[in-house]
């Protein structure tokens, strides 16, 4: 059985695609959860690109240990630069650099030739080389590049000292096929020279990132890049638990295997859900809320002969196995912490889980038994108001068919400065966004509300999700309570903190 290495780029690719940008906190979040998935290398960011990115990449290779962190850098030394800073604390760095291959790219957005990046690769690769022990060398628009010049690039990089060489479908124009053959080419013309590792980075844009991924895993790529619920640019990426699933179920037939944990397949899919808001769609492959759901008379028969009738996979084995285990108000601390393993969020802080237990015992006391999905609700909450510099205080809503709504509110600053605010508004919630407004004097609007369910019932707690602008930046917040206008409120404060 031969290794495929999982390269994750979930916190850049992904990150990078509209509706998923994340904080440092939420970035941070989220490294752990790949980091306990065990995947080979996490793609940190894109240092390069922001201050923003910067530090989360530098942040994230200072604490996130045992695993590769990659930076992405534009073939040109300033990049390798800064990403280089970045990475200088990760226990294994890599440098990820790329350049377009294609005439397409060369000419229209290069400005270049096909000599220029030949020659660029050969300077920037050699110059990544001596900065990081680790360089991987990324051929954009590799897939509708001329080939020999492709494997020309690949050469020069390889011989520049890139140890890895990826080969990228950027615009997801390729046939599983094809890449198969394009993979048993590449690895035709560079046999004979220094050692190497081939990886393949597909996009989804026709739905075959991840037929594409396996079919060159096949063919021999060492390496796959992919993303937690496939997130990226545009159509997203190859899904990371689509291709580990498919390599694990199909062992016989692609004789591979990846070191990923597989029983936090849910875990670190739920963890995405909640830290960027964007649901995976219910017939999504493997982590779709409908992936093991059975309704049809003929199907739930067979399920209850044998398992095996209709799933080809154990939910247990991916981490779906729901909980057999009560939770209610007089589950102790010690409960919590177990659950709170079990989900997944290993990695809190003895502060952050005595906060959650406080407000796990309020959700206990007004509904009989929570659920798991309730806990991680409770847990978002927690970990998105890691900054809270503005809490809720105390709050009166007015509201009903028969006056007009109203709401008085005091928020509290960290410093215990108090801050008072009334207003009227067209309904409950845009009295009580107007009051938030008038009591810090501030003029955010409020761009996006969202409200679900958590669980089913009337007694459930609701879920804010908010996106507002403030001072030109977009900003997102997130509230849960038993108590929809509490909910709200700690969605807008949220949001606020997080500007
Ligand atoms: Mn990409």
């Amino acid at each position: 059985m031969r290794k495929i290495e999982i390269f994750d780029s979930t916190l850049r690719d992904g990150e990078q695609s509209p509706g998923f940008s994340m904080n440092l906190a939420e970035k941070l979040s989220m490294a752990r959860m790949l980091r306990s998935l065990n995947v080979d290398v996490i793609e940190a960011g894109f240092a390069a690109c922001s201050q923003g990115d910067y530090a989360c990449v530098k942040r994230i290779a200072d604490e996130i240990k045992d695993v590769t962190v990659a930076s992405l850098c534009r073939c040109v030394e300033s990049d390798c630069d800064i990403a280089w800073n970045a990475l200088r604390g990760a226990e294994k760095p890599l440098l990820n650099v790329f350049i377009a291959t294609s005439d397409l790219h060369i000419s229209q957005k290069l400005h270049s030739t096909r000599e220029e990046v030949l020659k660029t690769v050969a300077r920037v690769v050699s110059y990544a080389a001596s900065l990081c022990p680790e360089v991987e060398f990324s051929a954009e628009d590799a897939t509708r590049s001329d080939r020999d010049f492709l494997l020309k690039v690949l050469k020069t990089a390889l011989s520049s000292g890139a140890k890895i060489l990826n080969i990228a479908d950027t615009v997801g124009y390729i046939q599983p096929e094809e890449i198969r053959e394009l993979v048993t080419f590449l690895k035709e013309g560079l046999s004979g020279g220094p050692e190497y590792k081939l990886s393949v980075h597909c996009h989804n844009d026709l739905g075959l990132a991840t037929a594409n991924t396996l079919a060159a895993a096949l063919a021999g790529a060492d390496r796959v890049d992919v993303t937690v619920n496939g997130i990226g640019e545009r159509a997203g990426n190859a899904s990371l638990e689509e291709t580990v699933m498919a390599l694990k179920t199909r062992k016989d037939h692609y004789g591979c295997y990846t070191d990923v944990n597989t029983k936090l397949i849910v875990p670190a899919c739920r963890k995405l859900v909640m830290l960027t808001g964007v649901k995976v769609q219910a017939n999504k492959a493997i982590v779709g809320k409908n992936a093991f759901a059975h309704e049809s008379g003929i199907h739930v028969h067979g399920m209850m002969a044998d398992r095996r009738t209709y799933e080809i996979i154990d939910p247990e084995d991916i981490g779906l196995a729901e909980s057999k285990i009560v939770m209610g108000k007089h589950s102790g601390r010690h409960a919590l912490e177990e659950r709170l393993a079990v989900l997944g969020f290993t990695s809190l802080t003895k502060e952050q889980v005595d906060e959650l237990f406080e407000k796990f015992k309020l959700v206990a006391e007004a509904k009989k038994v929570v659920s798991d999905k309730d806990i991680e609700a409770l847990v978002r909450a927690e970990l998105l108001d890691f900054t809270g510099e503005y809490r809720l205080d105390k709050y009166i809503i007015n509201s009903g068919n028969v006056l007009s709504n109203t709401c008085n509110i005091r928020i509290v600053k960290s410093d215990g400065t108090g801050f008072d605010g009334f207003a009227t508004g067209e309904g409950p919630i845009d009295a009580a966004y107007n009051a938030i407004n008038d009591a810090l004097k501030t003029d955010a609007k409020l761009l996006d509300y969202m409200i679900e369910s958590v669980t089913g019932g009337t007694d459930a707690q609701g879920a804010v999700s908010v996106k507002i602008s403030i001072d030109d930046k977009v900003v997102k917040g997130y509230g849960v309570s038993v108590n929809i206008f509490e909910a709200s409120i700690a969605a807008y404060l949220n949001a606020l903190n997080n500007k």
